[in-house]
């Protein structure tokens, strides 16, 4: 199947990432927020980045030009009738998947490929919730999304082959390397990352070291190039919850269930590095430094 234009529903950390390496790919790009500004905020994060790429001489003024020339917005769902395929990311909570998954059903026409960059919910929940449920699939980018090679590629039980095949081949023209899921909570990633990074929650809980040494032995010690709080700063602390809730729901295991230290940080709305807060200080005079000081 042909793909020309790419719709993408959120203009967040992961659905700016996502418009970005489509257009950049060559297709041109509907991306979708709820508010204007959260677009505009979404167009500037792409341009930040294509101006960092420039500077690289990764791409020229043109080649950036040309990117965000492919790019527009809207607050309008119904925008996306015009999209060839579509993918959802709106931030983690399956009521609100549910209902943006029912509209872009009635909107897009039925041979579309409805995607989902969910990092845990069911993508057959997601897909029964529509009239196409063969068409409806995982396609769970990394973050930073321009930087990280994978795409977990997650088949729900009624995904078909071909939904399968358009959305694989289209991680290889984003310069991307797919892997196939099965659709089972966590899918693959997130059911190794996220009990490794709760049990670094646990490591403070329980005062086994603070913040800065549970990443340093897990950078030095394990060549891990971030230490997991910092990741889980960098993630969202309220996705990371939502995740281990979805798999502690989902396989009623008590090994998944989150420390309640990352309940009480949420409840507090300390969620990373998006809110100013996590496990480190991300005001505006220390982030930069708390960022460089994390990256190896
Ligand atoms: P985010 O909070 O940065 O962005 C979500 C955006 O969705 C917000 O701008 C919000 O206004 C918008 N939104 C909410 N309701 C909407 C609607 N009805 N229509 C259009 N837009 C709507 O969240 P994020 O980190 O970008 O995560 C988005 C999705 O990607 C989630 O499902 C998350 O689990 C998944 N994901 C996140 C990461 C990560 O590291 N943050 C990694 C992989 C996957």
């Amino acid at each position: 199947m042909q793909v020309k234009t790419f719709g993408v529903i959120g203009s967040g950390q992961m659905g700016n990432g996502i418009a970005q390496v489509a257009a950049a790919s060559g297709l041109d790009v509907v991306m979708s927020d709820i508010k204007a500004e959260f677009c505009e905020n979404g167009v500037a994060t792409i341009t930040k980045n294509l101006d960092r790429m420039v500077k690289k001489e990764k791409i020229s003024e043109a080649d950036k030009a040309a990117i965000l020339g492919r790019i527009t917005t809207t607050t309008d769902l119904k925008d996306m009738a015009s999209a060839d395929f579509v993918v959802e990311a709106a931030v983690e909570r399956e009521d609100l998947k549910f209902k943006i998954f029912e509209d872009l059903d009635k909107i897009c026409p039925p041979q579309v490929i409805l995607a989902t960059n969910t990092s845990s919910i069911p993508i057959g929940r997601i897909a029964a919730r529509t009239s196409r449920p063969d068409k409806v699939i995982g396609m769970h980018f990394m973050n930073p999304v321009p930087v990280m090679k994978l795409v977990e590629v997650i088949k729900g039980l009624a995904t078909s082959d071909e939904t399968f095949d358009t959305t694989w081949k289209l991680c290889g023209d984003f310069g991307k390397t797919p892997a196939e899921a099965n659709d089972f909570p966590g899918f693959i990633a997130n059911r190794i990352l996220m009990p490794m990074i709760n049990e670094a929650i646990f490591c403070l809980y329980q005062s086994v070291g603070n913040a800065e040494d549970i990443d340093t032995v897990m950078k030095l010690g394990m060549a891990h190039p971030m230490g997991p709080l910092a990741l889980a700063d960098f993630i969202g602390l309220d996705v990371c919850l939502s995740i281990l809730n979805v798999m502690y729901d989902g396989f009623k295991n008590p090994k998944y269930a989150p420390c309640p230290l990352l309940v009480n940080m949420v409840n507090a709305g300390k969620l990373g590095v998006k809110s100013g807060e996590g496990f480190y200080d991300y005001s505006e005079s220390k982030k930069a430094e708390v960022i460089a000081k994390q990256f190896l």
